[in-house]
């Protein structure tokens, strides 16, 4: 590609509603656009990088045996209310109304159609198994789309469904797909974790999450040094004592409440004045035991106090933001089990939770000053989690260690929860009518690209693997439209490279050196040949991956680029 005609719209200015340095390079670099919240627009330099993502993606699935397809994004609402979900899946699905006054939405994942379309085709066992996939848009409102394409509203999925005669069958394909996710996310370049995870609505027995490590991921997981158990913390196996832990015991001060149970024993202990505008909400978690949240209406959340049952694995019946928003009188954008982000409030979006104090209330016990603090990974915060950062393990193997983690793919066995929901069946050998088990596969393909920002960048811009690279290598000529040599020795070198089957980019622009350089790094192609006149005279071009600290000169030669 000639950059001449190829048009590069980089900007040195850090935008400034860009948080984490995946959007603000994705932005500045000229990969994305905003068109609305959570709403992206790929330019052509991004798209190539979605390209690759995908095709890798792709290639992988098609290795393991699945079958793409392609299905509308736009959804009857009669598929979600035939496997229950349309009452359940709340404001993240986007509902709307078609002319004729029928209910749609516009598809936040597929379960619900790829049952409809295999129990209109599948009647035999001889059928099975099977496994179909697509790389398509999803939409989901999310509460707060935030960091670009990471946790945008549309965004690009690659979602599997497979069908199976028997768990058995079902697990074989799980893990098969296990492999594939990790080929995948070996191949995009990613440093990543598979962990066991929380199925959330999706619902289901078995699963688990692909996370690609970075500071700024959302997710905290618990990862075994020196053994093989790693989880979501939301996943996490319970400690064994279920008690804080003794180090940090002595700074928790341990209230008797025999038989906790309403709304005003909770408040007293967690010592919130009820006056004015301030209100509590009790909130009944999964499995008994209370849940309380005391803030006030007036934003000023370092009023926040809240307990929390330690003993409840997740994942907490929690409050719906909504309601919470309604008894309050003003906007929570989330609330999580225990060592989760804290509830934000909408317009104050990066509130200091230094001195958000909290309890958590044991069977007839309330545990006082027990502090979250700013990050989950502080050690007061771990007070409270299941798993705590230098625990053994949970299976005696390995110490427990902290990471932060960008969730990029998440697989499931499902068994027959939409099979059942949807009437599926097939005859058996024996001609007996059986329920199909199911699992479900996906990956966060438009995720993925901003992920890998987070862990492959500089001060100077992103660094891509060669795998997703927009393009593998550029061309850097000096004074291209003043001398003939380096102008002849750039294009016979760009020649052989697209010969060669190499993507690489010629910078015709006549920029100058220094401009040239500074987008080279900002969009981060991972070679880079400078041709000049002085090199040319030795014979060299001067070749610099992205991540060296310095260039050095090579021949002059499509050969010696070939070779980096
Ligand atoms: P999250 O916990 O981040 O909200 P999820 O668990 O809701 O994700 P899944 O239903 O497991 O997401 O969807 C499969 C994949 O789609 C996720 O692993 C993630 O990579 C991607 N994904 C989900 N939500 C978004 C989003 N809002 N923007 C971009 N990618 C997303
Ligand atoms: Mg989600
Ligand atoms: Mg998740
Ligand atoms: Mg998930």
């Amino acid at each position: 590609m000639r950059l001449s005609k190829f048009p590069l719209h980089t900007a040195k200015e850090t935008p400034a509603d860009a948080e984490v340095v995946s959007h603000q390079l994705m932005l500045r670099a000229g990969y994305i656009r905003k068109l609305g919240a959570g709403l992206y627009s790929w330019l052509p330099l991004g798209l190539r990088t979605l390209g690759k993502i995908s095709q890798i993606v792709r290639e992988e699935m098609n290795a393991a045996g699945a079958l793409e397809l392609l299905m509308p994004a736009v959804q009857p609402a009669e598929l979600w209310q035939e496997s229950g979900r349309w009452g359940v899946m709340g404001d993240e699905m986007l509902r709307f109304k078609d002319r004729h006054k029928n209910d749609f939405c516009y598809g936040p994942t597929h379960e619900e159609v790829i049952c409809h379309h295999v129990k209109q085709d599948f009647r035999s066992y001889k059928q099975l198994p099977v496994n179909f996939y697509q790389i398509q848009t999803k939409f989901r409102d999310e509460r707060r789309p935030r960091f670009g394409v990471m946790r945008a509203r549309e965004f690009l999925m690659k979602d599997a469904y497979s069908f199976h005669l028997d768990t058995a069958d079902l697990e074989r394909e799980y893990y098969n797909m296990r492999g594939a996710y990790t080929r995948i996310f070996t191949r995009i370049g990613a440093d990543f974790r598979v962990v066991k995870a929380d199925s959330g609505n999706i619902g289901g027995a078995m699963s688990e999450e692909f996370h690609i490590l970075a500071g700024s991921g959302e997710d905290l997981l618990a990862v075994a040094e020196g053994g093989t158990y790693a989880a979501n913390v939301e996943a996490a196996e319970t400690r064994p004592s279920g008690q804080p832990r003794a180090a940090a015991s002595a700074a928790l001060e341990k209230v008797s409440t025999p038989g906790q149970k309403t709304c005003e024993q909770v408040s007293k202990f967690m010592n919130v004045p009820l006056t004015g505008k301030v209100k509590l909400l009790v909130v009944k978690a999964a499995g008994g035991g209370l849940i309380g949240i005391a803030l006030r209406g007036d934003h000023e959340l370092n009023e926040i106090k809240a307990a929390k049952h330690p003993k409840i694995a997740s994942p907490f019946e929690m409050a719906k933001p909504e309601d919470v928003q309604k008894a309050f009188g003003c906007e929570v954008g989330y609330l999580g089990p225990v060592g989760c982000p804290i509830p934000v409030i909408a317009d104050h979006a990066a509130v200091e939770f230094a001195d958000f104090v909290c309890g958590a209330n044991d069977n007839d016990h309330h545990y006082k000053g027990a502090n979250w603090g700013r990050d989950c990974a502080e050690p007061e915060t771990a007070d409270l989690r299941q798993v705590c950062e230098g625990d053994p393990s949970p299976d005696g193997k390995g110490v427990i260690k902290f990471y932060r983690g960008i969730e990029g793919g998440h697989i499931f066995q499902l068994g027959q929860k939409y099979t059942k929901a949807m009437s599926l069946s097939v005859l058996d050998a024996q001609g007996q009518a059986v329920t199909p088990e199911m699992g479900c596969y996906g990956i966060g393909v438009s995720r993925m690209a901003a992920a890998v920002i987070e862990q492959s960048h500089d001060a100077n811009g992103i660094i891509w693997p060669d795998a997703i690279a927009p393009f593998r290598v550029l061309i850097c000529p000096i004074g291209m439209d003043k001398s003939a040599a380096v102008k002849e020795a750039a294009e016979s070198l760009y020649a052989a490279l697209t010969q060669a089957g190499i993507e690489a980019a010629l910078d015709d622009r006549g920029q100058r050196p220094g401009a040239m350089f500074a987008d080279a790094d900002l969009i981060g192609i991972p070679h880079r040949v400078v041709i000049g006149d002085k090199g040319l005279a030795n014979a060299q071009f001067e070749y610099k991956h992205r991540r060296a600290a310095s260039a050095e000169m090579i021949p002059a030669t499509a050969e010696a680029v070939l070779e980096k």
